[in-house]
């Protein structure tokens, strides 16, 4: 791995020691406790911490300035134990395993060695998990001037950041040139017209549509230019004199199938050989977001195929933005049932987060959700239930119809998975809060 910053790490408790850590809570590599520190995150054992911290109610101000990070060993503890530690009285909140965004970093960096990661921080724009990525050494791919914002506060680095939005506004473009932040995506005459005007030193990398039927959020129709527009495109550029450097794709969000990368690859070598047509030097190429969790391992494997087959015998570059498989496993968001009403048919119950907060991924994400309980025997009768959410809208419903142990008022939910496209788009409707954060080594 790269771009390791090290500092000194405060041991403000006999405990804490590098070395009962690591053995302890099998944390394997101390730069990890070191990069912990350097954000700002205090690391303390699951069972030192006074939970009077976690019950503050300006918790969220806590966060800005020290985190404090519970370590929890998985061969002694489950993330059900990790719940009843943290739980407080009707508030949602998310628990963030940090641990886990290190892992999937590193898993990127063995399974993706020469592709550099710029997270796509539309995902979930977190500010310690963008800290502790950015000095695990990520990149970052913004869409606005205030993500573009929030990164240069962090990195105090412009070539750090791909502008990847193919439609921006002008003033956006503009904040972008008096940053020198160079690096952006177009897919259309427009956008080249502005980027003449406001942005004329811009890199640019034109994005492709490519086949995004196999993703589960589809793209093309919206964003990227037709193989057969290509030319046109290259030949108004070196027209306007702008600096083309390469080409990108995005499969679409949740791809499912692994081979969609491959033939993406071949359609930019297609872009490639176009470009030689116009005397353009292709020095990057961008495959994008879109990785499933899932089928990571996979992905990679046609990804390193493609990349061989296609381009072996250059010097081009390989970037990609992903969103989803940074974040999304980061994440529980565990709900406290605060009302129920057992009708003829079925058990109705209402939680403290819904549709309008964490929950909107069931619509913009199309994502499906599996809610787990706590303390429930397996032997539990089991009842048809539905779940809405706090607000005083109906179209608030998490999950209609799913079989469930019988919950009380005050029982606690959990849902797994929920760190990509949740609270990034949440909502304060009717004054509720979105679910705080608490974070956790695991
Ligand atoms: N790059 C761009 C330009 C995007 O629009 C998105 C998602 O919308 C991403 C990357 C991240 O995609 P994912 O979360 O599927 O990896």
């Amino acid at each position: 791995m790269e771009n390791y910053h090290c500092c000194n790490i405060i041991e403000d408790n006999e405990d804490t020691d590098l070395n009962t850590l690591k053995l302890k809570f099998n944390i394997k590599d101390e730069t990890i406790l070191k990069i912990m520190e350097a954000i700002g995150i205090k690391y303390i054992f699951a069972n030192t911490i006074s939970s009077d911290i976690y019950n503050k109610s300006d918790y969220n101000e806590l966060i800005d300035d020290n985190i404090i990070c519970r370590i929890y060993n998985k061969n002694t503890n489950n993330i059900e134990d990790v719940i009843h530690e943290l739980v407080e009285q009707d508030k949602a909140f998310n628990i963030v395993n940090l641990g886990e965004l290190i892992d999937i970093y590193i898993k990127w960096c063995q399974l993706l060695p020469n592709i550099k990661p710029y997270y796509a921080i539309k995902c979930n724009p977190n500010i310690t998990m963008l800290k502790l990525l950015a000095l695990l050494g990520s990149n970052f791919d913004c869409a606005s001037k205030n993500e573009l914002n929030l990164i240069l506060n962090i990195t105090n680095d412009p070539s750090r950041i791909i502008f990847a939005n193919p439609c921006k506004l002008p003033s956006h473009i503009q904040y972008a040139e008096s940053n020198t932040i160079k690096l952006m995506t177009f897919d259309s005459i427009e956008e080249l017209n502005k980027i003449k005007l406001y942005h004329p030193n811009a890199e640019l990398i034109l994005r492709i549509a490519v086949n995004d039927s196999k993703s589960v959020c589809q793209f093309s129709k919206k964003f990227g230019c037709p193989l057969k527009e290509i030319h046109n495109l290259l030949d108004i550029s070196k027209k306007l004199k702008l600096n083309i450097v390469g080409f990108s794709f995005h499969v679409g969000s949740n791809c499912l199938l692994p081979e969609i990368y491959y033939e993406a690859i071949q359609d930019c070598k297609r872009a490639v050989d176009i470009a030689k047509e116009y005397e353009i030097d292709v020095s990057i190429i961008d495959i994008g977001g879109g990785f499933s969790n899932v089928i990571f391992e996979e992905i990679t494997k046609e990804i390193n195929k493609g990349i061989n087959d296609f381009f072996s015998n250059t010097n081009i570059k390989f970037i990609a933005e992903p969103g989803r498989l940074f974040s999304e496993n980061t994440y529980t968001t565990v709900l406290n049932i605060i009302n129920k009403k057992i009708t003829d048919t079925q058990i109705i119950y209402y939680v403290n987060d819904g549709v309008y907060g964490s929950f909107n991924c069931l619509f913009f994400d199309h994502t499906k959700i599996k809610i787990k309980t706590l303390n429930k025997s397996e032997n539990s009768p089991i009842f048809t239930s539905t779940i809405y959410g706090p607000t005083c809208d109906s179209v608030d419903m998490i999950i209609e119809n799913v079989e469930l142990p019988e919950l009380n008022v005050g029982d606690y939910i959990y849902v797994e998975n929920m760190g990509s496209y949740t609270t990034a788009a949440a909502s304060t409707f009717n004054g509720m809060d979105p679910p705080v954060n608490k974070y956790i080594h695991f």
